[in-house]
Parts: structure tokens; C-alpha cells; sequence
């Protein structure tokens, strides 16, 4: 079982020959509105992979809302810890040229307004395996959500992005922390000629337990216990990557939560070759949340 505690937004699309410079309109010639936000994708990635997942979040009230409530609850994931804020729900205007060059401006709208939670929040917490959390809701947020996990048992997956530095407070009850390369850096507040063996052992120093993925390169692990790991991800033809990374990070949450804190070398090679999988079964996809890779889409890459 998984509990998430992050954004949800929706994307609204335009496509355009060319985007606008600032004061000019151009005529777009096409447009789709498509749920988003790190902390619902992963909500979803996590449903889909075949866990028991409930999201603790917020939208606004307006027609937004109901969309962005549908398609979690679509997708299976538990939203009665979904609140509704006055104001707007979260949005992120997106402008795509022919040349697949974007322009994004987000309004976090109701996400910012995640700044505490409440006594059901705490039972969601402590009733999961693994709590899952991104950085696109007010630190705040996350935090007390962290605590309650680190009282209850629950195992904390960070997925700290957008990256800034952590606070100690948050960096000592994190377990597990989930990055990209670019992502890392910024936490470690490591300069570019660290290198990746340099950056893992940076990380170290802040969080017992961390993966740095690397696109088609598949991911790199280190932990206090000693273990050094990089594992690869299955080769595919990359049509989108938009949400691998949200795929990778729902799966690997789930295989976490399954096999209760993998230790062995072999059980977290296992896990995180599963959500490599789940990454790469994304990336063939054209599209973000709609590519989100079922269980036995999983399975079947896995075992290639
Ligand atoms: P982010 O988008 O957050 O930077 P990555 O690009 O590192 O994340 O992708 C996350 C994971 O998805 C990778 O570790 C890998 O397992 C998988 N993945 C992403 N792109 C590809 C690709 N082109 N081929 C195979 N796997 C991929």
C-alpha cells in the first residue's frame, strides 16, 4: 500500500507552427487538456503498477477539479484525502512548436494551498507501506507527512524535485530518495567535475538510500550499508520520455512496498530493475500521465 502526497494539475496544451515572442499571438492549431503534476502521475504510475495507492492532495474549485478527481480515480487511486480549496486548481499552460520546442508557465493555484494536514491525512500515512512525496506542494506539507511515516513505520520515498536544498528536518526522516543527475547536484550542492561515483557518496552524507536515474541509462544506487549498484534499463524506441521518470518512481514505491524494504543486493537490483522497466515502458509511449504503463505491461518488459 501507497500513499502519495503531492500536486495535481492539468495540462493545457497548445499546438503551434511556431511560438508567440512576448506581445505577439500566433494561430495554434491544435489543443488537449491532460492531468499532470509529479504527485498525481505517481499516484497513477503506483495504481497501475498494481498497488493499493490513496493520494493526499489538493484542487481548486472550478471545472478543473473534476477532472483532475476523475482521472485519479480512474486509474483506482484512493482519493477521499483529495481536497477542494477555494480558488483555482493547479494548471500548467504548455505551447509546443513544430519543432517539439515548449514554452510552460505552471500556476500551482490549489497545490500551494497544501500547507497542513489533518488528522485523516495521519491514518493514510500510517495505514501504507511506503509514503511517496515530491517537492511541487509546500515543503511544509511534506514534512509533517514525513514525521507521521517515520513514527508509524511507513517507509519515506523522496522524489525531490523540483530540487532545492533540503532542510535537515525533512533530509533525517527521508529513507529513500528518488533523483535525476541535474536533480542531484543541486541537493548535494555539488560542483559539475564531482562525477557520478562522487555524487552518489554525496548523497550519502544526507539520506540513507539513493537513486539517481539516468535516462536510457537506467538508474545508480547507493546506500550506508555499503551497496553500490547500477542497473540497467531494457532498450526501447523512445518516443516520449515525458513521466518516465514519474513511472520509475511509481514502480519503484510499489516494488518497495511490496517486498517490505528490499535489503539484499539482489532484492534491490530486482526492484529497481522492475521500475527501470516501468520507465522505459513509458518512454516508448507517445504522451505523459496517458503513458503510464500497466502492471502487466511491466511484468512484460521486465522479462525480456
Ligand atoms: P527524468 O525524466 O525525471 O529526468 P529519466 O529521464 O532519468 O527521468 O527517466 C527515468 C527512468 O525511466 C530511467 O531511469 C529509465 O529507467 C527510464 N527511461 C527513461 N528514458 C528511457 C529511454 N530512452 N530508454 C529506456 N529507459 C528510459
Amino acid at each position: 500500500r501507497v500513499v502519495v502526497v503531492g500536486s495535481t494539475n492539468l495540462d493545457l496544451v497548445v499546438t503551434a507552427p511556431s511560438l508567440p515572442r512576448p506581445g505577439e499571438t500566433v494561430l495554434g492549431n491544435g489543443f488537449s487538456t491532460v492531468p499532470g503534476g509529479k504527485g498525481a502521475n505517481q499516484a497513477v504510475a503506483a495504481a497501475r503498477a498494481g498497488a493499493r495507492c490513496a493520494f493526499v492532495g489538493a484542487v481548486g474549485q472550478d471545472g478543473f477539479a473534476d477532472q483532475l478527481r476523475a482521472s485519479l480515480a480512474d486509474a483506482g487511486v484512493d482519493v477521499r484525502r483529495l481536497r477542494s480549496v477555494p480558488g483555482p486548481s493547479g494548471v500548467a499552460l504548455i505551447a509546443v512548436d513544430a519543432a517539439a520546442e515548449n514554452l510552460i508557465v505552471v500556476a500551482p493555484g490549489a497545490n500551494g494551498e497544501l500547507t497542513s494536514l489533518a488528522d485523516p491525512d495521519r491514518a493514510a500515512v500510517e495505514a501504507a507501506d511506503v509514503l511517496l512525496a515530491q517537492l511541487e506542494v509546500p515543503i511544509e506539507a511534506v514534512i509533517q507527512a514525513a514525521g507521521w511515516a517515520r513514527t508509524a513505520g511507513t517507509t519515506v520515498v523522496l522524489n525531490a524535485a523540483p530540487a532545492r536544498r533540503l532542510p535537515a528536518e525533512l533530509l533525517d526522516v527521508v529513507d529513500l530518495l528518488v533523483v535525476n543527475q541535474v536533480e542531484a547536484a543541486v541537493i548535494a550542492g555539488a560542483d559539475d567535475g564531482v562525477g557520478l561515483d562522487g555524487l552518489m557518496e554525496a548523497l550519502l552524507d544526507l539520506v540513507p538510500r539513493a537513486v539517481v536515474t539516468l535516462g536510457a541509462r537506467g538508474v545508480r544506487y547507493a546506500d550506508r550499508l555499503g551497496l553500490r549498484l547500477s542497473v540497467p534499463s531494457p532498450t526501447v524506441e523512445a518516443v516520449d520520455t515525458t513521466a518516465a521518470g514519474d513511472a520509475f518512481t511509481g514502480a519503484l514505491a510499489v516494488a518497495w512496498a511490496e517486498r517490505g524494504g528490499p535489503v539484499d543486493a539482489a532484492a534491490v537490483t530486482a526492484a529497481l530493475a522492475w521500475a527501470c522497466a516501468a520507465g522505459a515502458a513509458c518512454a516508448r509511449r507517445p504522451g505523459a500521465s496517458t503513458a503510464l504503463p500497466t502492471r502487466d505491461e511491466i511484468d512484460e518488459l521486465f522479462a525480456q
